[in-house]
């Protein structure tokens, strides 16, 4: 679907992939709601494209209930769901603690289908919209040290699929956008910086022109940069020998 005219909610909107998927979105005509928790960030974001920022903590309990009312409350109707917000953590997973796998799997996995469901019904109903999901590389092929990332966007990739056949013929579409190592500040925030030289990371407006392309071409499967693609499928088709090249790549 065309997005501009479109009323497009953006989570994780303050910052990185998001901040840049919403300035897309806006130049190219659409209605854009800006979600994060950074009230002062995301009101500059509005103030620069025109956008309405919704604070919302969507590692809490019901947040993302409020969240689809706030944006219905404020536009009437979401046409595109970008479920962007996202955290890391990297590290021993047999260390990690349990209260930080339920903050993952709460941000990264249940808001996502939460919101996805609460806002799916009235764009079947009016035959029109499209949800993204942004997953990652890591839950395609899996990363030592992000078990538990890997498995959140592993399991945001099975959604999307089983979604996207679901709601075959009904005018609503589903989309994973895949990027490889983006240029944010997510390593900050997990607190473990990106410190291979491959791949480099590429900027976030690229992922935010794929996140566009997928609502415009209503397409299943975006990788950002694109050859991300040719990893995800030799990991999909011969697991063996991905192992082994990956092996050797990052000398584990
Ligand atoms: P980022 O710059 O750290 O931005 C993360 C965004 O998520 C921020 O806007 C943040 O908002 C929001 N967020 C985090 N926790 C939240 C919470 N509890 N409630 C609501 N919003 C929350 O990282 P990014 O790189 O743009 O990441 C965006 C997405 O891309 C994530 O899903 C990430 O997993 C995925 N991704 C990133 C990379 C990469 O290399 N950077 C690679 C693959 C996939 P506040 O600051 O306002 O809380």
């Amino acid at each position: 679907m065309r997005v501009a005219g479109a009323v497009c909610l953006v989570t994780g909107a303050s910052a990185g992939i998001g901040a840049a998927t919403a300035a897309r979105l806006a130049r190219s005509g659409a209605r854009v709601l800006l979600a994060g928790r950074d009230a002062v960030r995301l009101g500059a974001l509005a103030d620069r494209i025109g956008g309405i920022p919704i604070v919302a903590d969507l590692g809490r309990d019901g947040a993302a209930g409020l969240l689809a009312e706030q944006a219905l409350a404020r536009t009437g109707r979401v046409d595109v769901l970008v479920n962007n917000a996202g955290v890391g953590w990297a590290g021993d997973f047999a260390a990690m603690p349990p209260v930080d796998i339920a903050q993952l799997v709460a941000v990264n996995l249940t808001a996502p289908l939460t919101l996805t469901r609460l806002l799916l019904p009235a764009m079947r109903e009016r035959g029109r919209g499209h949800a993204v999901m942004v997953s990652s590389i890591a839950g395609c092929v899996g990363v030592a040290r992000e078990a538990a990332y890997a498995a959140t966007k592993a399991g945001l990739n099975g959604f999307c699929d089983s979604l996207r056949d679901e709601l075959a013929g009904t005018g609503v579409g589903v989309s994973v956008v895949v990027p490889g190592v983006v240029d944010t500040e997510f390593f900050a925030r997990r607190g473990v910086p990106y410190q291979r030289t491959r791949p480099r990371p590429i900027p976030p407006e690229r992922v935010a022109a794929a996140v566009v392309a997928a609502v415009e071409r209503d397409r299943a499967w975006v990788y950002a940069p694109s050859w991300m693609r040719l990893p995800a499928r030799v990991h999909g088709a011969f697991p063996g020998v991905f192992r082994w090249f990956a092996a050797r790549a990052t000398g584990e």
